[in-house]
């Protein structure tokens, strides 16, 4: 069986309240063997903490989300801290910046995406980065708060090749999800032929962004077979391949064994 590993997933979502167990059960029968939960608020760390402590293959990733950033409390940071010790705890993320939705203003998304670069330094995890509309900002912070010493994922990778260089000089693996599937996404799939094997990552961030031939419809981290399958289209390489060499570099990416 194909083994794969969904590195970005938000299954604690309650789009999934009303058949959870079973969207978890269907991604371990697609062969689904690891994935990253992802809690990036105040309401969802604890949910994605409960998730990572009731199954043995599902870790988590911990931080607050540029979206959510104006909410960000004095002891918030303190507490990503704490939860980091945590042995299920992989990552902080998801974190970055972005200027699609104006819930929080770019500066005080700018200074908590600093913050928590500064913190995964200290605490010595990697980060897991959203970037939308906002490339430049996202790689010059990352640079000037010197990122490349934890490195990290970039999270469903939408930029340039340009963009993606800069990121793998970083010690970043590129993650792609449901829209390189979409059959217009050519630049996503070009980006994609050109990153390095050893850095190449797959995820579904369900519940969103579903691959093709379910776009729009609610995702579940059972489609990751279907973002894996195009790798492997694009890449000339089997599925099977494609979950090896993904699996192998996020275990590695996150310091799992
Ligand atoms: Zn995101
Ligand atoms: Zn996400």
């Amino acid at each position: 069986m194909t083994l794969l590993f969904d590195t970005h997933t938000h299954l604690d979502s309650p789009k999934f309240d009303e058949d959870r167990d079973e969207i978890i059960q269907r991604a371990k029968d697609a062969g689904v063997h690891m994935l990253v939960n992802i809690g990036f608020n105040r309401e969802t760390i604890p949910t994605t903490m409960a998730l990572a402590e009731q199954y043995d293959f599902i870790y988590a990733a911990v931080g607050w989300h540029p979206v959510d950033s104006i909410d960000m409390l004095p002891g918030d940071l303190e507490w990503i801290e704490r939860l980091c010790s945590h042995k299920k705890v992989v990552a902080i993320g998801e974190i970055g910046l972005d200027y699609h939705w104006d819930t929080s203003p770019k500066e005080v998304q700018q200074l908590v995406f600093r913050e928590q670069i500064r913190l995964a330094r200290k605490v010595g995890k990697p980060i897991v980065i959203h970037n939308r509309d906002a490339h430049e900002d996202v790689v010059r912070i990352l640079q000037e708060e010197n990122a490349a010493e934890i490195g990290g994922v970039m999270h469903c990778f939408s930029g340039s090749w340009e963009t993606a260089k800069q990121c793998l000089e970083m010690n970043f693996y590129i993650s792609f999800g449901g829209p390189v599937t979409f059959q217009n996404a050519r630049v996503p799939k070009e980006v994609l032929k050109r990153v390095p094997l050893d850095r190449l990552l797959i995820e579904t961030d369900a519940p969103y962004l579903a691959p093709h031939p379910f776009r729009g419809k609610r995702n579940e981290s059972s489609y990751v077979s279907l973002v894996a399958e195009t790798a492997a289209e694009l890449l000339g390489k089997s599925v099977e391949e494609i979950g090896a060499i993904t699996t192998e570099n996020g275990k590695k990416c996150f310091g799992i064994d």
